[in-house]
This record gives C-alpha cells, structure tokens and sequence, in this order.
C-alpha cells in the first residue's frame, strides 16, 4: 500500500510502498478515506517532537474497517469508524476513572511491527499512521461512526474536534455567563470557541496574529477579536474584560502564548494549555499563583471518553450546533500532502483533509 513517509526531520514526506501485517487478536485493519493534516503532525516533521524514522505520521483519520482479529467484538469488517489516536486498555486505574485518554497500560503490544519497508518496521504515529492507504491499530481506539456522517468530517473529530471541544467541556468546564479567550484560531482553536459560546460563555474572545483567522473566529462564536500582531494581547484583554477572564486556553504550543493565557486568566480563574510546547520548554508563572487562586491545566485530546463524547459531538453536529463543514478550507490528494503542510505552516488554513481513499 502507498503511505507517506518521513525519513528524517526537516525533509519532505515521500510517498512510498509499505507491507501492512495480518492483525493481532486485539487490532483490526482500517482503509483510510480522510485525514486531516494537523499541526501535530508538522511538530514530528520539524523535529521539535521527537520520533523513531522512518515513520508515518496522521492521527486525525476515519476510514471503514476491512479486518479485525479473532478477540475484536466492538467492530466488524464495513464498519465506518473514526480512527482514536489513544488506544485504551480499558481496566487501569485510569481508564476505571473515566480518563481513558490518559490510559497508563495502553491496549496489547505486538512482538513483530504492524508496519513495514522491505522489512524494515516503521513507526506509525500514536499507533496510527494514517497518511496511508491502510492502518492496522489497536480496536480499542476505534468509535462507529453512523451513515449519515461523512469520513471527512468524522475524520476531523478524531483530532481537533475532540481536542477543543473536551478542552472546553471535559478539562475546563466552562460555565453559562463566564468569560473566555482563546489563543490560537486554527483547527483547534476555532473548536474551543464554538464549543465555549455553545456552553453560553458570555464573552469568547479569540485573539491571533492571522488577520483572516480572527475574522472565521467570529463565524465560530468568538465575540471579540485581539490581534496580537499589534501591541501586547495581555494588555488588551485586560483592558477589553476589565481584569482577565474565567478560562484561558492556548491553542498553538508555545512557551510565550502558554504564559500569556496565564496572565489573561483573572484572580480565581483557569488557563489551560492544549497545544503541543515543546517538551524541553519550561512554563513560568508568577509566585503570587496563591494569592491569585490561579489554576494551571494541561488538556490531552480534550480529555476524550471517546465512546461517549465523541458521538455526542457528532450529534450536536447533526442539530447544527456545532460548525464542523465550515473547518475544511481545502481538499488535497495523499500525493500533494507536502503543499498541504506548506499551506499550513503558511496559516493559509483552517484545517486541510486528504481524501484517501473513496467509500
Ligand atoms: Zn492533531
Ligand atoms: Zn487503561
């Protein structure tokens, strides 16, 4: 099958030919339809997150199962699923809490690679991979997904989808009437917003340096807009909420942004930080965080049940409340995926999908 590899930091996926192996008792095998290109793939492909090579990156990815193992009973073959970037074991402590996405067991290992070149085994992202025609994974990770939902859009709530929306509901817990600000309006962005106004935030202010991406951050919901490419965004939501607001979330995966939703949080409030810092990065807050009653969160795949919240998003979609066409801005081929990651390093995007594979 044809996927697309990184062989390296820094260098363009190549499209080339891997064998898939038989699935395990526990995994099944999925043809790929849509995946998203995500800025966490671009993170693995700049270097800043690191990775074992060859690999094949794409973790937002929905498709129709073609096999399963002999112990898999939650799919069958034609079943269309959203392919989960977390494969719980479903028994550890974590999973019994109701944080199956911070799974510490992780379902069963395989002894010989799922994915290989000539022989050689290739790393598949989060035991994805879906930059590729097929992926074997675990059938933990898989949810159904019903007819009337298309691949591509079922494809989006395997990532950025699930990721802001949770922030919002599982992570934060945004309240009626409480103020919010949004870092970052891109594909994770624009779901925190949607998500914070569907949850009756009185104030959803999405603050960017992109000028076009603050104005679809108010098709989102976002009631007010900060440029942040123009003066110091502290100031200006400090000046525009009159102290900070409830809940601050960044959603780009920096130091700088990180603190500054910190700083945006007022006394009593909450930031939360979703996107990727990078690992080696330390987060500085003020000594003052007692006096403040600050609260400091990290967010993981929006703190994903993946059974239960993911088809409620797709239920919401299906009343219209949440905006889910409106984040595909641009269809590319498996082919064209390096245009595709130019576009989004360029911010030219909301979220672009490769359409794989046809239903
Ligand atoms: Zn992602
Ligand atoms: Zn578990």
């Amino acid at each position: 099958m044809k996927a697309a590899v990184l062989n390296a930091p820094q260098t363009p996926l190549s499209i080339e030919e891997l064998t898939l192996d038989k699935p395990g008792p526990t995994e099944a095998v999925i043809r790929v339809i849509a995946a998203g290109v995500c800025h966490s793939d671009l993170h693995f492909i700049e270097g800043t997150y690191p990775t074992r090579h060859p690999a094949v990156l794409g973790h937002e990815v929905a498709g129709v199962v073609s096999e399963v193992g002999s112990a898999v009973t939650n799919v069958s073959p034609g079943d269309r699923v959203i392919i989960g970037f977390v494969q719980p074991c479903g028994h550890c402590a974590d999973c019994d809490s109701g944080r199956p996405n911070l799974c510490s067991q992780g379902a069963p290992r395989r002894e010989s690679p799922g994915l290989m070149r000539d022989g050689e085994a290739v790393t598949q992202m989060a035991n994805v991979g879906g930059f590729a025609e097929y992926v074997i994974t675990y059938a933990s990770g898989l949810v159904k997904v019903a007819d009337d939902i298309s691949l591509e859009i079922a494809a989006l709530v395997g990532c950025s989808v699930m990721t802001g929306y949770g922030a919002v509901v599982n992570t934060a817990g945004v309240t009626p009437g409480s103020t919010v600000a949004v870092i970052g309006a891109g594909g994770v962005g624009l779901n925190i917003i949607q998500a914070a106004a569907l949850a009756g935030a009185e104030k959803v202010i999405a603050v960017d340096m992109v000028e076009h991406k603050l104005t679809t951050a108010r098709d989102f919901g976002a009631t007010d807009v900060i440029d942040a490419g123009d003066g110091d965004p502290v100031a200006k939501l400090q000046e525009l909420t009159g102290g900070g607001v409830d809940f601050a979330f960044e959603a780009i995966g920096l130091k700088v942004t990180a603190e500054q939703a910190y700083q945006m949080a007022k006394r009593g409030g909450t930031a939360v930080v979703v996107g990727m810092v990078p690992p080696m990065d330390k987060i500085e807050v003020s000594g003052m965080i007692w006096l403040e009653e600050k609260t400091l969160k990290g967010s993981f795949y929006g703190g994903a049940r993946f059974h239960r919240d993911m088809p409620n998003i797709l239920n919401l979609y299906r009343q219209g409340k949440l905006n889910l066409d409106g984040l595909v801005t641009r269809r590319y081929k498996l082919e064209e995926i390096n245009e595709a990651f130019d576009a989004l390093k360029n911010g030219e995007v909301t979220r672009s999908v490769l359409a794989i594979g046809i239903e």
